[in-house]
């Protein structure tokens, strides 16, 4: 028993080894990936729930490598996060964002996710205060995107940046809402404009009468507290009926519009304005 327990261990240390170098590489080739003009954005439009009107676009990252092709950012974004090279790297995506969003017709609005290691780094509002004075962008038209995980490790910077942000202008999301701990008295505590509820739950409405029950306390919740509340990842036309019925702001999803680049964005708002 003890030989096997032995070989057990040598199994998980090669499985390790080969996943730290995989890691290293995955780290290298993004260190390299800024220069090299690898990254692109993408946007994904919000749509009001009810008439369907598009509200806002999100900016969504992406990367096509050279030899891996499209890396997800659920993959490269922790890596990014944990070598620092999200810094520039997000710094990079927010004036893409808006410089592209300052030639948009005015209704539509911005969103750029921020990660908490952004946050932490000092120096954010002024880095987006100087951002949207030289892209020309009114800061009523970008919203910044965050996660809870943000408010729990050092509630109390967060609340200081969150507060200088707000004070350019901008609004604050409370992305992925419903997953991890989403301690209610956050969206109390913090200086929130929306709430975005976590595609887990749009996606188990028609299935799971647990899941309708949550998101219609989540709406109630949030409306009472004035928040806007978006829902993520609506694929089904039952879906946003629901959706409907309860009042909910926005909707975001394969069903109303998927994330496409710029350029191909661009056309199609160019052709709307000729009409
Ligand atoms: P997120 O901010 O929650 O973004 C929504 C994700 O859901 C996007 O995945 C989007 O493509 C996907 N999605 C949208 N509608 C649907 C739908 O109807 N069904 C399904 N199944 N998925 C849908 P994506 O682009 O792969 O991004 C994954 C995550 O990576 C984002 O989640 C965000 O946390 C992070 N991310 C993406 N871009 C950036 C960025 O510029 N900066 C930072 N810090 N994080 C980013
Ligand atoms: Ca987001
Ligand atoms: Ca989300
Ligand atoms: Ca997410």
């Amino acid at each position: 028993a003890k030989e096997a327990g032995r070989g057990v261990t040598c199994f998980f240390e090669a499985e390790m080894e080969v996943r730290l170098r995989e890691r290293g590489l995955l780290e290298h080739d993004l260190r390299g990936a800024m220069a090299k003009g690898e990254f692109e954005i993408n946007f994904q439009p919000l749509h009001a729930c009810g008439t369907r009107d598009v509200t806002a676009f999100e900016t969504l990252l992406r990367w096509h490598h050279p030899v891996r092709g499209d890396v997800s950012p659920a993959e490269f974004i922790p890596v990014a996060e944990e070598c620092g090279l999200i810094v520039p790297l997000g710094q990079w995506v927010l004036e893409q964002a808006c410089a592209a969003a300052a030639a948009w017709p005015q209704p539509y609005t911005v969103a750029v996710n921020l990660s908490p290691v952004q946050f932490r780094r000092g120096g954010l509002p002024a880095q987006v205060a100087e951002v949207l004075a030289r892209t020309g962008l009114a800061a009523s038209r970008l919203e910044l995107e965050v996660t809870e995980g943000l408010l729990i490790e050092d509630a109390e910077g967060a609340l200081a940046t969150m507060q200088a942000l707000k004070a350019l202008g901008v609004r604050l999301a409370l992305d992925d809402f419903g997953t991890g701990y989403s301690s209610l008295s956050y969206l109390r505590r913090f200086p929130f404009d929306k709430l975005k509820i976590d595609k887990s739950f749009t996606q188990a409405i028609e299935l799971d009468p647990g899941a309708r029950a949550i998101v219609d306390a989540i709406l109630a919740m949030g409306h009472s507290l004035n928040l806007r509340v978006t829902a993520e990842g609506v694929e089904t036309e039952a879906q946003l009926a629901f959706l409907r019925t309860l009042d909910c702001d926005e909707a975001q999803g394969f069903l109303l519009g998927r994330p496409v680049p710029a350029d191909q964005l661009h056309r199609r708002l160019d052709a709307e304005a000729r009409l």
